[in-house]
C-alpha cells in the first residue's frame, strides 16, 4: 500500500511516554472508585481506562455494566480531575459516551476486523472533537489495521494514536498475543506523525511479563503504554492473570528506561553497527539468490524428467539438519523454522512455474 497522508495532532512529549492505565473492565463502582484514587497518584499516568462494553466469545461471560459503567465513568473523570477513555464498538457507544462528557476513545481489536463497523463508527465520529486509538486487528493485517485508521482520520478525528495489542495465532506462544514487532514498526513506518502506545496487557496476557515487555517497547520507540491495572487484580473479573496492582504499576513506571535517542558517542557507535548490519544483508541476500538459481537449475531437471516438485524426504531432512546447524550457531529454533519454512515455499513455486512454462 502507498504511504498514506495523515498527520496525527496527537502531541507527543519525546521523553515523556503516553500512560494509560486502568483496570480491564469496569466491575463496580466501588471497584473502579479505588482503582482510580490509586492510579490517579501515579504522576507519570495520563489516561485512565476501563471498558464498560466487553466483547466476549461466550454468552456467560462478564460482557461489562454498559452505560451504567459510563455514568461511574464520568463521575471518576469529574471527581479525580483525570483524563478517562474506553472501548466504543458503535455509534450507540459513542453517543451515550459523549452524553456522559467522555470523548477519549479506542477502537478494539475484534471491531477494527471489521470495516462495516468501522465505517458505521467513523460516520458518527464526524463533527465530534475526540481523541481516538485505534488498535490492531486481531489477525496481522496492516492494511486492515492502516485502513481502519484513515478511515477516522477522513472523518475529521486528528488526534489519533494506534495501540498494538498483539496478533492472534493459533501456535503455542509465550504471549497470548504475538507481538509480531515489525507490523507496528511498518505503520510507523508509513505514519510517522502516528503515535504507537504499546498494550502490554492484551500482548502478554500475564503479569510476570509485562515490565520486561514495557521495556522493550520503550526499546523500540513506542509512544506510549497501556498497562491494565485492578484494585484487586486477582479478582477481575475478565483478564484476572494479566492485571497488575496499583502499586506494582508504579514500581514499573519508576523504572521504565525511555531510550535518548542522540546520545552523539552512542549514536556513532550504532552506526558503525548499522553498517556491518548492511553488508551481513547484502551478503545474506546474495546468497539466497544463488540459492534460487541452484533451485533454477534444479527446477529445469525435474520438469524434463517428470520429477515431482516437493520431496518429503528431502525437506524433513534439510529441515532438521539445518536446524541442527542453526541452533549449534545460537539460533532460536522456531525462528529457523519459520526462515525454512519461507523459504522452502518460496523454492517450491520457482519450480512450479518452471514446470507450468514446460506444459
Ligand atoms: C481491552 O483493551 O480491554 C480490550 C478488550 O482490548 P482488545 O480489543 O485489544 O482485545
Ligand atoms: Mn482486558
Amino acid at each position: 500500500m502507498e504511504d498514506i497522508a495523515i498527520l496525527s495532532k496527537w502531541k507527543i512529549k519525546k521523553k515523556k511516554p503516553i500512560i494509560i492505565a486502568g483496570p480491564c473492565s469496569v466491575e463496580s463502582r466501588e471497584q473502579l472508585e479505588a482503582t482510580a484514587f490509586e492510579i490517579k497518584k501515579i504522576a507519570e499516568v495520563d489516561f485512565f481506562r476501563a471498558g464498560a462494553w466487553k466483547s466476549r466469545t461466550r454468552k456467560s461471560s462478564f460482557e461489562g455494566k454498559g452505560e451504567e459503567a459510563i455514568q461511574w465513568l464520568s463521575e471518576i473523570q469529574q471527581k479525580f480531575s483525570i483524563a478517562v477513555c474506553t472501548e466504543i464498538a458503535s455509534p450507540k457507544h459513542l453517543e451515550i459516551c459523549l452524553k456522559h462528557g467522555i470523548s477519549n476513545f479506542w477502537i478494539g481489536s475484534r471491531t477494527v476486523a471489521s470495516p462495516f463497523s468501522v465505517k458505521d463508527i467513523s460516520e458518527a465520529l464526524r463533527g465530534v472533537k475526540a481523541k481516538i486509538m485505534v488498535k490492531n486487528p486481531m489477525n496481522p493485517d496492516i492494511e486492515l489495521w492502516t485502513g481502519a485508521i484513515e478511515r477516522i482520520y477522513k472523518a475529521g478525528i486528528c488526534e489519533i494514536a494506534a495501540v498494538h495489542r498483539g496478533f492472534f495465532t493459533y501456535n503455542k506462544s509465550n504471549y497470548r498475543n504475538e507481538p509480531l514487532w515489525q507490523i507496528p514498526i511498518e505503520l510507523k513506518r508509513r505514519i510517522p506523525s502516528l503515535p504507537i502506545i504499546c498494550d502490554v496487557s492484551h500482548l502478554c496476557g500475564k503479569k510476570e511479563m509485562i515490565s520486561e515487555t514495557a521495556q522493550w517497547a520503550m526499546d523500540l520507540e513506542m509512544n506510549g503504554l497501556m498497562i491494565e491495572s485492578h484494585i484487586e487484580a486477582e479478582k477481575a473479573l475478565p483478564d484476572a492473570r494479566q492485571q497488575i496492582s496499583p502499586n506494582d504499576l508504579r514500581i514499573l513506571l519508576k523504572n521504565i528506561q525511555i531510550p535518548v535517542k542522540k546520545r552523539v558517542k552512542l549514536q556513532a557507535q550504532l552506526n558503525r553497527l548499522r553498517l556491518e548490519i548492511d553488508e551481513t544483508d547484502r551478503l545474506l541476500l546474495q546468497q539466497l539468490a544463488q540459492r534460487m538459481e541452484i533451485i533454477k537449475r534444479m527446477g529445469e531437471i525435474k520438469a524434463e524428467n517428470n520429477i515431482s516438485i516437493l520431496q518429503m524426504e528431502r525437506w524433513k531432512k534439510i529441515l532438521s539438519e539445518r536446524i541442527e546447524i542453526g541452533e549449534n550457531l545460537g539460533i532460536d529454533k522456531s525462528f529457523l523454522f519459520s526462515l525454512l519454512q519461507l523459504i522452502h515455499e518460496e523454492s517450491i513455486k520457482i519450480q512450479a512455474k518452471i514446470n507450468r512454462k514446460k506444459e
